[in-house]
């Protein structure tokens, strides 16, 4: 890595590759994020109801996804707004865990919180506005459940990252990012899905970095083509949102797939996450099959040419 990464992010030490860490692999029930699978997380902004939520867990399960998303506690721009159904929530979302298998991710928006939340939920969510919250940050780091930790909405690469810190220097390396989109002057799209923070963040940190293109994008057309970007960008997984009558959602509707859409992005995502396996497998073998030159051959045409 270059030495002004390690100056850059000096404050975040444990958080960037070494020789002694290339790659964090977090385990959550049967899957591994970070592991080289591309892991898909999808589910409802909010959960509503119990119909709402098994049916959208078994349907984003049939279109690939291995994590149901889900907020019981939601933080929303206006206090007016609903708010979630708290333990009320986390207890659906644990039965259909139980119904569905699939493993699950929920926010955690105060520190008191933790120990319920972490009863409930495989993965504690650390939302984009708490970011910088340490007490929460300490006790979720403490309950020993993975962390994904989300951007802040105006927060740099090195703030994110020190965050991240301290969740390691609490005791637990299982941590996520999750780029969700920034802030910048751009209005048309809710935020600005930056895709350079993956690409940096897979360059300097062993940590899994996945990508949201739901609260990015802001807008469900624009869903799958930011969740193509990721993967590209060698995200190592995504969250989306998923619902089963988006404009009557709760909440985030404008940005929530329908299951045709979901089955779509799915379908047309499957080359892209196929190719990104094989890359990471066999970059020479794809080379061959796609008829494109093989290292060899382009060293070849460097050396004919005089270069
Ligand atoms: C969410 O995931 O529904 C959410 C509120 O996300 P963020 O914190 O990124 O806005
Ligand atoms: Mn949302």
């Amino acid at each position: 890595m270059r030495e002004g990464w390690r100056e850059r992010f000096a404050e975040s030490p444990d958080v960037l590759r070494s020789a002694r860490c290339q790659q964090t692999v977090v385990s959550v029930l049967h899957l591994k994020i970070g592991g080289g699978e591309f892991v898909t997380m999808a589910g409802p902004c909010s959960v509503e109801t119990e119909h709402q939520l098994m049916a959208t867990a078994h349907r984003v399960c049939c279109a690939g996804a291995s994590v149901l998303r889900g907020g019981a506690f939601k933080p929303r721009s206006s206090p007016y707004s609903f708010q979630g159904h708290g333990l009320k929530g986390l207890k659906m979302l644990a039965r259909v865990r139980e119904a569905t298998g699939l493993a699950i991710v929920t926010e955690v928006m105060s520190k008191d919180d933790v120990p319920l939340v972490a009863k409930y939920a495989d993965i504690l969510q650390i939302g984009m506005r708490n970011m910088e919250n340490y007490p929460l940050l300490e006790a979720a780091a403490r309950s020993g459940r993975p962390v994904l930790l989300k951007r802040g909405m105006v927060a740099t690469l090195a703030e994110w990252l020190r965050s991240a810190q301290l969740i390691l220097d609490n005791g637990n390396p299982n941590v996520i990012l999750c780029e969700r989109g920034i802030r910048t002057f751009e209005t048309a799209t809710r935020n600005t899905f930056d895709v350079s923070a993956i690409a940096l963040l897979k360059q300097i940190s062993h940590l899994p970095v996945i990508a949201d293109p739901s609260h990015a994008a802001g807008h469900r057309d624009m869903v799958p083509a930011l969740a193509r970007v990721a993967v590209v960008a060698g995200a190592d997984g995504m969250i989306v949102e998923v619902h089963p009558d988006p404009d009557n959602a709760w909440s985030d509707g404008d940005q929530s797939l329908d299951f045709a859409e979901f089955d779509e992005m799915m379908f047309d995502l499957y080359p892209w996450i196929a190719l990104r396996a094989l890359m990471l497998r066999d970059p020479e073998r794809l080379r061959v099959s796609l008829g494109v030159p093989s290292r060899e051959a382009a060293q070849v045409r460097v050396m004919e040419s005089g270069g």
